[in-house]
């Protein structure tokens, strides 16, 4: 909400609950970023603020809508999710979602071998029915790891994505001497016609095909296994745009389901995968690509309702739901927040229009060009706007050719280019857009925004108690023409922002990012990350405390990255400031030896390597 200062409040728990605890962004901006302030951390910007109170709402949100669904629906099982780490793999993400999910056995799913790691690590610490879901394109090693989590009595289940996984998982688990648990994806009919959706589908890219579960299911029942096989995935893509299409996918998988319990198969669980979608732009409509039409509720009736109806048909016994809800899981619970640090300025700023008369007829201009200055005035004066525009641009193209040719100054270039803007201006046909210049890269912090066009909701975080008067775009600090934001929420091209003010702190939000951003930002022109803060509620004065503070990768750290020496370069450095320059002391008055010395230059350089590589404030 906006709250009486005119900044945005994080209210974790809703605003129409009896908790009225709100927690200021701009306060935490304050805290976060100000050096002088008490208490006051001085990281650098772009800032994520991870509020972990929201992570929890989001994950008892989740499953209080499939307990209310299993209650409603006199479904005979439970509900208990898995969080695909891969959307936000932050320890801090992955340790709160084990640690608040644990009343109810909420466990995790990873894709690759570190994800697996991870994922067994912080799962010693969950409830230990906690499923831990291994999916993903598998060798030996990964399967040896996960044989290894069920050694170390974690609830793992190794989901074939690809057949040939099985004879690996027969061979390892017999000379490891563990029982595996085996799921198979299943690769639908149904198919998403979404933008996620692209690679499901009978062509799609994941899954096991009716004949290759067929063959894995014989292949199980000749080495005597075919009990280990007991859970069956599915996911279809993100964003499921609507409560049809999930019952469609969910009904079919439920039918495979069925089927694998008829061929003797020891079947236990759903897995429904990911795809419960995040109404981004406020819609809630199944035709925009950024919003789906139903909320947790209504899912979760849906899943409860399609699998009770076919297994209920079959006479098989209710399987335990499971779902990899990741988008629903982490986006909220994230803002990345970040500062506009100046605006494009309009040419004819500073011009005064009474002046320009003399002005323009003192430059010296060659005579084609004065006369069609002249006509342009006599055209104004007669208000015949578009006859005077066509002049204006007749003069503009006459003098870009004559400075191009060299008989034109400067000067005299840019007075006509102000003169032409004002113009426009006064007639309402210039474009009012300016360009905001904001300390952020796209490629690292909204990466989904330059890769798929996916919108995501971006507003000041302060003075909206004060009516935005400018509309602009975005346009980061990389030396790429795609570093730009210039479609919002709604369609629009340019967003209501308002006029920087001199000395004055202009700080936006981007909401619901928690998902995929962090884990898919690059460092294109060697930004980093942003630094991070975990506010927690607290009853404090400020109804917040900040719990955890890490400054972003320094320019020491994304040199690295790209397997530069960051010691070395700086030693080279060194040398050659020992080289060049002198101590910086005049020391025999002889006045060659001034200037910045090598001790402070090294100290400079130093400085330069430890931190981030966004703009510092002045
Ligand atoms: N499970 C699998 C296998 C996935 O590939 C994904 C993401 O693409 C997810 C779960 C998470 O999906 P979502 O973020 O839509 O919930």
């Amino acid at each position: 909400s906006v709250n009486s200062s005119g900044n945005i409040s994080v209210h974790p728990h809703g605003t129409d609950t009896m908790s009225h605890q709100e927690i200021d962004l701009l306060k935490i901006v304050n805290k976060a970023s100000d050096p002088k302030a008490a208490g006051g951390l001085g990281l650098q910007l772009p800032l994520i603020v991870r509020l972990p109170d929201v992570l929890k709402n989001r994950l008892e949100s989740l499953q209080s809508a499939f307990d209310f669904a299993i209650q409603s629906q006199g479904y005979e099982s439970h509900y208990q999710g898995v969080y695909p780490v891969k959307c936000n793999q932050d320890r801090f993400v992955v340790e709160d979602i084990v640690k608040f999910g644990s009343p109810f056995r909420f466990g995790l799913e990873a894709g690759s071998k570190p994800e697996l790691l991870l994922a067994m690590s912080c799962l010693c610490k969950g409830n230990p029915e906690a499923l831990l879901v291994c999916n993903g394109f598998k060798d030996a090693e990964y399967i040896s790891l996960a044989l290894l989590a069920r050694k170390l009595a974690l609830n793992t289940v190794i989901v074939l994505e690809q057949e040939e996984e099985l004879d690996l998982v027969i061979e390892i688990s017999k000379k490891l001497s563990v029982l595996p648990v085996i799921g198979v994806r299943a690769k639908l009919r149904t198919k998403h016609a979404g933008h996620f959706g692209s690679t499901s589908g009978e062509k799609g890219k994941f899954g096991l095909t009716t004949t290759q579960i067929l063959r894995v299911v014989k292949k199980l029942v000749q080495v005597g296994m075919l009990d280990c096989l007991q859970l069956l995935h599915f996911h279809i893509g993100s964003q499921i745009p609507s409560t049809a299409l999930l019952t469609d996918c969910v009904g079919e998988a439920a039918q495979i389901y069925c089927e694998l319990v008829r061929l003797g198969a020891h079947m236990r669980v759903i897995d429904i995968g990911g795809g419960l979608g995040i109404d981004y732009d406020g819609s809630k409509s199944a035709d925009s690509d950024v919003s789906v039409s139903y909320g947790l509720e209504e899912y979760a009736l849906a899943v409860v309702r399609a699998i009770r109806f076919v297994c209920d048909r079959k006479n098989v016994k209710h399987p335990v739901l499971c779902s990899e809800s990741g988008r629903a899981i982490v986006s909220h619970h994230s803002v990345l927040i970040f500062e506009a640090v100046s605006d494009s300025m309009s040419n004819a700023q500073g011009m005064n229009p009474v002046g320009f008369q003399y002005f323009i007829e003192g430059l010296g201009l060659p005579e084609d060009a004065l006369s069609d200055y002249r006509n342009l005035t006599a055209a104004a004066v007669r208000g015949e706007y578009e006859t005077c525009l066509l002049y204006a641009d007749q003069l503009k193209q006459r003098c870009v050719d004559q400075f191009k040719e060299g008989s034109l100054g400067i000067e005299e270039l840019a007075a006509v280019d102000g003169l032409c803007e004002l113009i426009a201006n006064a007639i309402g046909v210039s474009d009012p857009t300016r360009t905001y210049h904001v300390n952020l890269s796209v490629f690292t912090s909204i990466p989904d925004f330059w890769g798929i066009d996916q919108l995501f909701p971006i507003v000041p975080i302060h003075r909206l108690d004060q009516k935005p008067v400018m509309r602009g775009i975005l346009s980061d600090l990389t030396c790429d023409s795609d570093g730009k934001i210039d479609k919002f929420i709604g369609g629009e091209s340019s967003l209501p922002l308002h006029e920087l003010e001199s000395g004055g702190r202009y700080y936006l939000g981007m909401f619901l990012g928690g998902a995929y951003e962090e884990a898919l930002g690059g460092v294109h022109n060697l930004f980093g990350g942003p630094s991070i803060v975990r506010v927690s509620q607290s009853d404090g004065p400020h109804s917040f405390a900040v719990t955890h503070a890490v400054p972003g990768p320094s320019c020491r750290d994304v040199l690295r990255v790209m397997q530069h020496e960051p010691e070395l370069m700086f030693e080279t450095l060194k040398h050659r400031a020992e080289e060049f320059c002198g101590s910086g002391q005049d020391d025999d008055s002889d006045g060659d030896d001034h200037g910045i010395g090598n001790a402070a230059l090294a100290s400079c350089l130093a400085r330069s390597f430890h931190n981030m590589p966004y703009l510092v404030p002045a």
